[in-house]
């Protein structure tokens, strides 16, 4: 794990050498997270999707799921996940990328994006490898396309072996029945040292994931906790959430062959801000 740090302390060690760092991490608000959420905005900053100096509006009670860009419509999420595809494809290629839409623009790597709509979609979708799917239910097959739109199931994609340097997921794993069975998929179809970098519902202070359902052999649900849905912009009903993750999700990505870094942020000047921007890096060994 790995968490971005760039103070210095004056005998210029980096803060790192002169911090505790512990696990669980105990989320909480700092000043500028309570005035962002008393004043609904972040103010001004950097946009890293649209690449523009832009100002983020915070609506309701989720800084995570908020802090608009109003230019691109980006939420603080999607620009944390986008802060750490700029960063690792850096480090793949050497190239800098200060946003999604100028890594769009010149990169080379084969991406996969586990969504076909939003502003992380509209900014890669010129790309020049550039691969998108979304979910149509169960009765539809991997790799049909549907209005337009590939359909896949990530726990059985209908793509070649080791063909993808990048897969992105936004908070897609917590509505897959068998999450690990999708992340087995996504191991087979990267490269060699390729990436999946995601985001999902996440705690930080818990060690073991909570399992809100069990799907049967025959795909019946049972549910073990109420259900919950989060929006999505296919399914007014909303979609259900099945697993909410946590230390053993780290473990058992290793178990795959995974070696995972969590990218724990706080960068207010790209309207990166409250105590939980928490991005995956899962590296294919
Ligand atoms: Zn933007």
């Amino acid at each position: 794990m790995i968490a971005e740090i760039v103070c210095f302390s004056p005998l210029g060690l980096p803060k790192s050498f002169m911090v505790d760092i512990r696990y669980p991490i105990y989320p909480q608000n700092r000043l500028l997270d309570r005035v962002a959420m008393k004043v609904k905005s972040a103010g001004f900053g950097f946009c890293t999707v649209c690449g523009k100096a832009s100002y983020f509006i915070v609506k309701g009670e989720s800084l995570r799921e908020s802090c608009h860009c109003v230019l691109c419509g980006s939420s603080n999420r999607q620009r944390q996940l986008a802060y750490v595809i700029c960063k690792v494809s850096q480090l793949l290629t050497g190239r800098k990328a200060a946003s999604l839409r100028h890594l769009a623009e010149t990169t080379e790597l084969a991406i996969y994006n586990t969504e076909a709509n939003g502003s992380l979609h509209e900014a890669f979708r010129g790309a020049k490898s550039y691969h998108c799917s979304e979910y149509f239910g169960p009765e539809r097959s991997s790799g049909e396309i549907i209005n337009g739109v590939r359909h896949e199931d990530l726990m059985a994609l209908s793509f070649a072996d080791s063909i993808f340097d990048l897969v992105i997921s936004a908070d897609v794993l917590e509505h897959v029945p068998d999450p690990y069975r999708a992340h087995k998929e996504i191991y087979r179809v990267l490269k060699s040292n390729g990436r999946h970098i995601f985001t999902v519902p996440f705690y930080q202070t818990e060690f073991l994931d909570e399992h809100r359902t069990r799907m049967a052999p025959n795909g019946s649900i049972t549910y073990l906790m109420e259900p919950e849905y989060h929006s999505d912009p296919l399914r007014p009903e909303g979609a259900l959430v099945h697993t909410v993750f946590s230390l053993e999700m780290l473990v058992k990505l290793a178990g795959i062959g995974f070696r995972t870094n969590l990218w724990h942020l706080y960068k207010p000047h790209y309207g990166i801000l409250g105590p939980n921007a928490i991005v995956f890096e899962a590296i294919k060994q």
